[in-house]
């Protein structure tokens, strides 16, 4: 399910890897580091603090490539960009770059960049487009860069906050996103501090404690129902690892953990889920993102209304439980995860508004 381009890409370099480069061509300690550093902070678009030897530089010139993919961005009134990304095979995926005010009163503005981890998706829970699509193949590490790339030139900026919550089950392509978060972070390059990296899971158990020990990024977790039958019906993937397994892998988390909950009229947004879910996460370090459902491909399913959204986070606020509405962003030009690629990829039935980034 892997694909393996026959370039070597700077996206997928750390510093480590290309002193490493260095190093075997020759080239002093002193020398390998500069030449990583300057090569990184190039790719970042930030200042170069280092020289490097030149004929090094112009080798590692020829051997890595620097071109992101394609990539065409659709914007949204509130600011919300979404990008499908046209990989080198011709698969797509998309990227979003999510506008958020932090702070009304101040009026200060916070980007986060939504990156996908897989073309597709084998997990099949029954909201999501891209679930439908099943796995088409995993992204490799310097895939998952360059979307970070590709959102940050189109803001002219740095992106201090990323989300693995694009297509795919991060959990599911494990090497490689923690590759991926091995590049972001490089103070030398794109130095995106570790913990503002959040990876979504839909409840991989075995896997969680590994992401626990290889990196530093936040950890959410899709839990939408407390009723095992509710949840299956939902997730398949809690077949395979039910609640009771879920629950004990949260709460060997070293950090606090996000729990996501799209509110789906009649199926989990009465005051006995919300009861469920405060009982769930008594005695965990937890706090709570409802997300009202996205239109998707459960045609029968459908979000409640914001009053019943907010009665929902009150209750669970009245018992103690930390829990964030969030409304949706880009709603009129996508929705939830997949659904901007999937589309591209069906109908090819996107309106371009703003130029590619490649
Ligand atoms: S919600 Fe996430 S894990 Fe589930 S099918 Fe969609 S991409 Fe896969």
């Amino acid at each position: 399910m892997s694909y393996k381009p026959d370039v070597k890409h700077l996206a997928g370099q750390t510093e480590a890897a290309l002193e490493q480069w260095a190093r075997v061509r020759g080239a002093t300690s002193g020398g390998a580091r500069a030449l990583a550093r300057a090569l990184l902070a190039e790719f970042a678009q930030r200042g170069a603090g280092e020289r490097p030897a030149q004929s090094l530089l112009a080798l590692a010139r020829a051997e890595f490539s620097v071109e992101l993919p394609r990539a065409d961005a659709v914007a949204d009134a509130d600011g919300t960009v979404r990008f499908a990304v046209q990989l080198d095979d011709g698969k797509m995926v998309e990227t979003v770059l999510i506008h958020q005010r932090e702070n009304e009163a101040r009026a200060k503005e916070r980007w986060t960049v939504c990156l996908s981890s897989q073309v597709g998706c084998a997990r099949g829970c029954v909201f999501c487009e891209t679930g439908r699509m099943g796995l088409l193949r995993n992204l490799q590490a310097h895939e998952i860069v360059a979307q970070y790339a590709i959102a940050a030139r189109h803001l002219g900026q740095r992106l201090r906050n990323v989300v693995f919550m694009g297509m795919g089950e991060p959990l599911d392509n494990l090497e490689q996103v923690v590759k991926a978060i091995e590049v972001l972070r490089e103070p030398a390059g794109f130095a995106v501090p570790e913990r503002r990296i959040t990876v979504s899971t839909v409840g991989i158990v075995p896997k969680m404690d590994e992401l626990y020990a290889r990196t530093k990024a936040q950890i959410a977790v899709s839990l939408h129902a407390i009723d095992e039958q509710a949840r299956r019906a939902l997730l398949p993937v809690a077949k395979k690892w039910p609640l009771e397994m879920l629950r004990r892998a949260i709460e060997r988390a070293p950090r606090p953990v996000l729990l996501q909950w799209t509110l789906i009229e009649n199926v989990n947004d009465s005051e006995r889920d919300a009861d469920a879910l405060v009982h769930f996460a008594r005695g965990l370090q937890v706090r709570v993102n409802l997300i009202p459902l996205n239109p998707g491909p459960a045609k029968d399913r459908r979000a409640p209304p914001l009053q019943k959204c907010r009665a929902f986070q009150k209750r669970l606020a009245d018992h103690g439980v930390r829990a964030l509405l969030r409304l949706p962003h880009g709603q009129e030009i996508g929705g939830a995860c997949g659904q901007l690629a999937a589309r591209t990829a069906s109908r090819s039935a996107l309106v371009r508004i703003a130029p590619g980034c490649s």
